[in-house]
């Protein structure tokens, strides 16, 4: 949130984030794109990549954008991630030259 209680940007916190695609379906006007595979868990316990058994397997984000010239700032992907994996990072984001360049990945994200 901005200093005076309003929304301003969202913040990424990739670590946390599981490409659940729940904040991409809750956004009201579609401006969350995100990209991911899925890889075999090496964390998985022995038991579960045994013979016969199907390896656990975990989504891997391979992007995520937030477009900021579609976003209202309602907040509602902040409100509906089960994994606090978005949250109000400070001021709105500032005029860019282009459309395109309001389209903010994983990097600008965090
Ligand atoms: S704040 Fe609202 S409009 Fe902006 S990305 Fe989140 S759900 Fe979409
Ligand atoms: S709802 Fe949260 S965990 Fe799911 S894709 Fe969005 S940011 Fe990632």
């Amino acid at each position: 949130m901005t200093a005076d209680g309003t929304h301003g940007k969202i913040r990424l916190i990739e670590e946390n984030c599981t490409s659940c695609m729940i904040c991409a379906r809750e956004c009201p006007v579609w401006c969350i794109q995100i990209d991911s595979h899925t890889e075999v868990d090496p964390t998985a316990p022995a038991q579960q990549t045994g013979r016969g058994m199907r390896p656990r397997t975990r989504n891997v984000l391979d992007r995520f954008v937030i477009d900021w010239s579609l976003c209202m700032y309602c907040g509602i992907c902040v409100e509906e991630c089960p994994f606090d994996a978005l949250e109000w990072n400070g001021a709105h984001v500032a005029p860019r030259p282009s459309l395109d360049a309001l389209s903010f990945g994983i990097d600008e994200l965090a």
